[in-house]
């Protein structure tokens, strides 16, 4: 018999290969793990082409039995194939924060002299509020609307100047749906909530008191959704905080390791004993985000969010090198 390498494998159009053991398993292919488009499911060949550029295995043995998991669209022969890809993945995600710390500060005007400058308050209060915010800290917004009787609609408006950024009101917010759209804890960590989605396209996101644009980023590349992000009033974001926390979202397990490669082996781990029909791994701040889809019917019809919280899985690590 010839020999075949993964090179003659990427080329052939798998169907005219002799019958599996079990075709009606292909069936469960029809599903794209993470795409941004589920229309553009990527043909059987991709998925049975083992994603490990180490990989040295022939591609014929492993392949009839093994079709799960899948990380980021990837498919691995083996464990240690999924291994090496996950620890690209760690790599890639542990480089972003590094830049993300080194990149330049942006200037932003001080909310104080922004909302002066509109005339919503006068140097007095400025400087009474900051003189308080000197002695007991708090946020010079809030100061304002408590001590110099500011409405806290100028204090939101003048955020929305101050990061160039729209207000998004609570308008069209479903608890039950946004608590499936990210783990809890990183809504509390971030400031920021989930509001909705609209036209089963865009997800609405909004912040409290400042904006963080990487997030959106993050959220794309979780949900296949477009994000939006903009300035939340106070008063709307924690009622609509409130109603979230009190729903379950999908189930979060925490844990943390001394360094990198301790992770990536653990999420090898996770995904060879969960088996996931899809998985992806996002940096958000210093948690890393591992989401699973553990069965092609946790995803919903609105990008990747899931419609339940059942056959999901997330995990939230983080890399604690004085532990
Ligand atoms: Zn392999």
């Amino acid at each position: 018999m010839l020999f075949l390498g993964k090179k003659t494998a990427v080329d052939l159009n798998l169907s005219q290969l002799p019958s599996l053991d079990n075709p009606l398993a292909w069936d469960e292919d029809r599903y794209h793990p993470s795409g941004s488009s589920r229309d553009a499911v990527d043909g059987k060949q991709a998925r049975r082409t083992c994603a490990s550029l180490e990989c040295t295995s022939s591609w014929v043995a492993p392949w009839r039995s093994r079709r799960r998991p899948i990380f980021e669209d990837r498919w691995g022969c083996s464990g240690r194939c999924v291994l090496s890809f996950v620890r690209a993945a760690v790599r890639r995600e542990a480089a972003k924060y590094a830049s993300n710390l080194s990149a330049p500060h942006r200037h932003r005007v001080p909310l104080g002299l922004l909302l002066l400058a509109q005339g919503w308050i006068t140097h007095a209060q400025l400087q009474y509020a900051l003189d308080l915010q000197r002695h007991n800290g708090g946020r010079i917004g809030e100061i304002l609307v408590a001590e110099c009787g500011l409405e806290a609609e100028k204090v939101t408006r003048g955020l929305s100047l101050q990061w160039g950024a729209p207000i998004l009101g609570s308008h069209g917010f479903s608890a039950g749906e946004m608590a499936l759209v990210m783990p809890e804890i990183l809504i509390d960590q971030l400031g920021m909530l989930p509001v909705r989605v609209a036209g089963s396209r865009i997800l609405y996101v909004g912040f409290e008191d400042h904006l963080d644009a990487s997030i959106a980023l993050v959220l794309e590349q979780m949900t296949g959704l477009k994000v939006e992000t903009g300035l939340m009033p106070t008063e709307e974001y924690r009622s609509a905080c409130t109603l979230l926390h009190a729903k379950n979202g999908v189930e979060v397990k925490q844990e943390s390791f001394r360094e990198h490669d301790a992770m990536a082996a653990r999420i090898t781990a996770v995904l060879e004993q969960k088996q996931p029909v899809g998985s992806r791994l996002v940096r958000v701040g210093r948690f890393y985000w591992l989401r699973l889809w553990l069965e092609a019917s946790a995803i919903g019809r609105q990008g990747m969010l899931p419609s339940t919280a059942e056959d999901m899985l997330d995990y939230i690590f983080t890399v604690d090198r004085t532990t």
